[in-house]
């Protein structure tokens, strides 16, 4: 049997109720990784934690407030002894256009989708640094190029953020061995895109690959970066999309 990747790891996924980071805790899981799993929907994530197994523990945590971020890194790394992964997951969408959206919608998606990413990984950064060691992956999305017109100005605007936050965050952190990257997924199949709107429909049509991705195509991504097989790789956007942007 191959070795296993993530053997003896110690992993946080934030938004690992379900979805992309339900399929990331179980790919890691999987793979031999201890996961703390995070999120703000408290039922779901403990549901999620025990069908991905013994090694596995819930967390709740609100991503948009900073103290929240740093309390659950803590915690993740008072149960695990270390952390070795961080993967920023948790995310949120609401389909709205520039002429209709609020100061509520803009809030919401900044504060969850780039504030989220940052203060969580903030909270992690000095234990990273100390034992010269970890990889942190973000999740951004198609929208940060596309400016996310098919979803929400917000949303697209965050995660040109999250784009940005991880060049800055992989420069910061290369002297000391920690690897930053991001995932920039197109349309997966997922509660975030079952009710899509208008233009997101007609988006899904045009994929050249035929298909919506799969949550699991995604935690693949996420094992490779994660891993040692990615340890010359760092400051990277990876995009996952089935074509619908190549460049
Ligand atoms: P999803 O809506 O299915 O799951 C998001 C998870 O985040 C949920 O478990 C939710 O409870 C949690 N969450 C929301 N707000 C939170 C908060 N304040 N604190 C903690 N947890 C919170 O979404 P998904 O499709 O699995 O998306 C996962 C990530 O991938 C997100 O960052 C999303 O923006 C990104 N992404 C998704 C797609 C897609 O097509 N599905 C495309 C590009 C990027």
């Amino acid at each position: 049997m191959a070795a296993r990747r993530l053997e003896g790891r110690t992993t946080l996924v934030t938004g690992g109720a379900r979805g992309i980071g339900r399929a990331i805790c179980e790919r890691f899981a999987a793979e031999g990784a201890r996961v703390a799993v995070a999120d703000i929907d408290e039922a779901g994530v403990q549901r999620t934690a025990e069908e991905v197994g013994p090694g596995s523990m819930a967390l709740a945590v609100d991503v948009a407030d900073s103290k929240s971020c740093h309390r659950v890194v803590r915690q993740a790394i008072v149960a695990l002894g270390t952390l070795d992964v961080l993967v920023n997951n948790a995310g949120y969408l609401r389909h709205t256009t520039a002429f209709d959206c609020t100061e509520d919608d803009w809030d919401r998606m900044m504060d969850i989708n780039l504030k989220g990413s940052f203060f969580c990984s903030q909270a992690a950064l000095p234990h990273m640094r100390d034992r010269r060691r970890g990889a942190i992956l973000n999740l951004s999305s198609l929208a940060a190029k596309t400016g996310g017109v098919a979803a929400a100005p917000p949303y697209g605007a965050a995660k040109a953020g999250v784009s940005a936050l991880t060049l800055h965050l992989a420069r910061v952190m290369a002297p000391y061995g920690v690897r930053v990257n991001a995932l920039a997924p197109g349309i997966i199949d997922t509660d975030m895109t079952r009710k899509p709107s208008g233009e997101h429909a007609e988006l899904a049509r045009r994929i050249p690959l035929g298909s919506r991705g799969r949550a699991e195509d995604v935690a693949s991504l996420a094992l490779f970066l994660a891993s040692d097989e990615a340890s010359h790789i760092t400051g990277e956007i990876v995009d996952i999309n089935g074509g619908l942007w190549m460049d």
